[in-house]
């Protein structure tokens, strides 16, 4: 097995993908890229977009357990992709640009170099890259909710624009036809082009990044140890990079010690402000059969402004023309093969958690804590009951109206703002957009574990470039936002 490279990527994920991709067009530039799954090239039941529910709890999804939630929902299972393209490999391609206002907000908290006109020209690289569509607007179901939020006053949006206002729109997504635009398909494909300038290792799960003083020389792997020369980056995901620095020693110093780890380097950031979408849930019965032309069966969205004065929306709807029930079922409530859900999301939430170590064994998954609803404002419990109620105003629309035989859940029972709230997080799931556990910010922030360059405040050759960074949770749909900070992460290192 060939041991040195100029550089090594942990994680052929999302924004790994985009990295090594950059990297390797360079010319006489090595790059080993890791992922503990398999490749995805050739593999219809990954390419094709409208199987991605059925990768769902498979061997191709980490399916991370939470802990107990106080005020939320405890059961969510987080899927995580694990092969070449990770999330992107998996989810439902909706597409957004990162908003202007996110990008404000990171500047003003440390992330120099971060504001929308510095990112602009990177998210124009992955324009050129992946390609965007929209679906047809073809599905009856799906017409009559975009007339139902029109009528209740939301404009028709396009959203392949920047989102700062309220609007309901039809999802742009990163796919080919039938096929998703993942990153690996996007900048990988076919992989057999690198001819050697990228060394694949797929089911490969690194352990350990290999430090020699301050500067980081390497990983171990089962099967050994691989060098890097110039710079090892690492794009795990918002639980993997956090849980793989804590096994290398780097992180808050107490709970090293508490999983008998030598201390490496306290970073007490690694591993905090774990960010989320959370998403709660209203299903109804359709009263006539729901049409069955769909791209990946969350098509439409809408944003809202909870209350005035907003500058941007804080909350967001999937339209889904399937019940969502995986968490209203366990509790009791009732569902059907023959209806459709709206889905609010509190675009901006504010709860923090955290990601920590189980043991220091590599093969144990990490202990992922979101405190989901516990800020201490009550803003993501407020913006949730908000959304409830907003589904049920914009279904008593008259085009919607029509295609509703009931409501399955909550129920109509369930009208105070306590019992949507108690309903809402007790049945509440996620979107699958962890972030910021990794966060961006400047150095004499003691919080944050990266600069505004990616580097790993404090150590040498160690940068990460994937959802952990965000110092702060984006209003719209992450993943292309990933892409953006691959090719920033690129840019960054062919820079130096
Ligand atoms: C089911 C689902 C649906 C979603 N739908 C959407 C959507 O429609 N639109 C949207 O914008 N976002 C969506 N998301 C979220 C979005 O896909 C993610 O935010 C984004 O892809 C995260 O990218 P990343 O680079 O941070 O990590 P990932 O893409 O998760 O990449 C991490 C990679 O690292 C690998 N890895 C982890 N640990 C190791 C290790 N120790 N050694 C080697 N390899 C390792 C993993 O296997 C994985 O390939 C969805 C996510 C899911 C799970």
């Amino acid at each position: 097995m060939k041991t040195q490279f100029d550089y090594i990527i942990v994680g052929g994920g999302t924004a790994g993908a985009v990295v090594a991709a950059r990297l390797a067009e360079k010319p006489g530039v090595r790059v080993a890229l890791f992922e503990a799954g398999p490749s995805d090239e050739g593999d219809d039941a990954i390419l094709t977009l409208r199987n991605w529910p059925n990768l769902l709890r498979t061997p191709l999804d980490f399916d991370y357990l939470i802990e107990p939630q106080p005020r939320g929902n405890g059961r969510i299972r987080h899927a995580r992709g694990k092969m070449l393209g990770g999330c992107s490999s998996h989810n439902s391609c909706i597409a957004f640009w990162p908003p202007d206002e996110d990008l404000r907000i990171w500047e003003a908290a440390g992330a120099e170099g971060w504001g929308p006109d510095c990112v602009r020209p990177f998210i124009q690289q992955v324009q050129q890259k992946v390609n965007l569509e929209f679906p047809e607007p073809v599905n009856e179901l799906g017409r009559a909710f975009f007339a139902a939020a029109q009528g209740a006053g939301y404009p028709a949006r396009d959203f392949a624009g920047n989102i700062h206002q309220l609007g309901v729109g039809w999802f742009m997504l990163n796919k080919l036809g039938g096929v998703r635009h993942s990153s690996s398909v996007a900048y990988l494909h076919p992989l057999a082009q690198w001819n050697g300038r990228i060394t694949f290792f797929t089911n490969c799960f690194v352990e350990r990044v290999l430090l020699n003083g301050r500067r980081a020389i390497g990983v171990q792997t089962a099967d050994g140890p691989v060098y890097a020369e110039r710079e090892v980056i690492l794009s795990c995901g918002a639980f993997d990079t956090p849980k793989l620095l804590m096994l290398s020693g780097i992180g808050p110093a107490d709970h090293l010690r508490e999983m008998e780890i030598e201390v490496q380097h306290h970073l007490p950031g690694v591993g905090e402000n774990l960010l989320d979408h959370p998403e709660g849930v209203v299903n109804w019965e359709a009263s006539k059969p729901v049409p069955p032309e769909t791209t990946q069966l969350w098509e439409l969205g809408l944003f809202a402004h909870t209350q005035p004065g907003l500058d941007a929306p804080d909350l967001m709807f999937h339209f889904g023309t399937e019940p969502f029930d995986m968490n209203t079922v366990p509790e009791g409530y009732p569902t059907t093969t023959n209806g459709f859900a709206l889905t609010p999301n509190v675009a901006r939430a504010k709860s923090q958690g955290t990601v920590r170590l189980r043991s220091a064994n590599p093969a144990d998954p990490p202990r992922i804590d979101f405190r989901y609803f516990t800020d201490p404002e009550g803003h993501d419990e407020r913006v949730m009951v908000a959304g409830v109620k907003l589904a049920r105003e914009l279904a008593q629309q008259s085009a919607l109206k029509e295609w509703i035989k009931q409501e399955l859940s909550p129920g109509p029972e369930v009208q105070s703002d306590e019992a949507i709230s108690e309903y809402v997080r007790r049945t509440a799931n996620t979107v699958y957009h962890p972030a910021g556990t990794c966060k961006m910010g400047a150095v004499g922030d003691e919080t944050a574990v990266v600069d505004s360059q990616l580097r790993l405040i404090g150590l040498d050759n160690l940068r990460i470039a994937d959802a952990s960074i965000f110092p702060t949770m984006i209003g719209v749909n992450p993943n292309l936002t990933c892409f953006v900070i691959g090719e920033r992460c690129a840019d960054f290192l062919s820079s130096e």
